[in-house]
């Protein structure tokens, strides 16, 4: 079960509001419409020590990881346990449903009890029949996460050329791998799609085991209302950005960090003569749950 890697490609975008700076894009987008993007990198080397065994994971109501390891346990053929934060709602959202298509089984727990066991590895305090099940912790952190992405830059011939590489952030894991791939003279920007997660730096050393040097920083100012939400400037934008590229993102992750992208470039952030990665993660599905015509794509 490999999704398609030979199917990345480099995007270059150009035009006006790039005011001299060069951006390439690196379309993870591409490798599997639900495996995608930085989840099968996050999820690599944990399924490499699945064997028979079934999958258990954590992930909130919106989480692509769900989606993404649902699929992945059914291409396996081995049984897959999703485990949600937060009652269950009313009515489930689209990544729920997608999830449950591919025979994952929800269950949903309460918060508290969502954050106690979120990454440990031994949940069978939680539920009891899961003792034979290979445990991922939410989002596939933990270091196999952290390894799998260090390899995204693999995919990267010319890497050493760029001055700075930005990435969505969520749980940190892919940023994290990220910045262990780098050279010491490249920017790492992480735009974080939560709102005030001040936490995530310190998370992200937490997962490194070491502290980060000045070439790494969470960007917090483009969360537009925070997790999943969005105010109407957001898909505008992404349809803007849609017409001059041809590269669709996503509202939960892409959209926010290309935004801010753009929005620094405006600002004259970066230096004359900057060359930007900015890595394409993934995650279109989850725009299924916006309003039908929002997005131009
Ligand atoms: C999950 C996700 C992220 C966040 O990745 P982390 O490793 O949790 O920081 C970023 N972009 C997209 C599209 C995602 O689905």
């Amino acid at each position: 079960m490999i999704p398609g890697l030979e199917d990345i490609t480099i995007d270059n975008v150009t035009g006006e509001a790039l005011a001299g700076a060069e951006l390439d894009v690196l379309r993870l987008d591409k490798i599997h419409p639900v495996i995608s993007g930085n989840k099968w990198f996050k999820l690599k080397a944990y399924l490499e020590q699945t064997g028979q065994r079934g999958i258990a994971t954590f992930g909130g109501a919106f989480s692509n990881h769900i989606v993404a390891a649902a699929c992945a346990a059914q291409m396996r053929g081995v049984p897959c346990v999703g485990i949600i934060r937060g009652e269950e709602p009313p009515v489930w959202s689209d990544t729920l449903k997608e999830a449950h298509s591919y025979g994952m089984r929800l269950v949903f727990v309460s918060r508290t009890l969502y954050n106690r066991y979120k990454r440990q590895t031994d949940i069978t305090g939680l539920d009891p029949g899961l003792a034979d099940y290979q445990v991922i912790p939410e989002g596939g952190t933990g270091e196999p996460g952290v390894t799998g992405a260090e390899e995204i830059l693999h995919h990267v011939p010319d890497r050493d050329k760029y001055t700075h590489i930005v990435t969505a952030v969520g749980t940190g894991t892919t940023v994290a791998g990220i910045i262990r791939a780098v050279s010491p003279n490249q920017q790492v920007l992480g735009f974080s799609s939560m709102k005030n997660n001040k936490g995530l730096h310190s998370e992200i050393e937490a997962l490194l085991l070491r502290s980060i040097s000045s070439n790494f920083r969470v960007v917090h100012d483009y969360h537009f209302g925070g997790y999943a939400r969005y105010t109407n400037s957001l898909p505008e934008w992404m349809n803007w950005f849609y017409h001059m590229s041809k590269i669709p993102l996503d509202f939960v992750y892409t959209g926010k960090m290309m935004f801010g992208v753009f929005d620094w470039i405006r600002q004259g952030y970066f230096p004359a003569g900057s060359k930007i990665l900015a890595i394409h993660s993934g995650g279109l599905q989850g725009n299924r749950s916006l309003p039908e015509g929002l997005l131009a794509y």
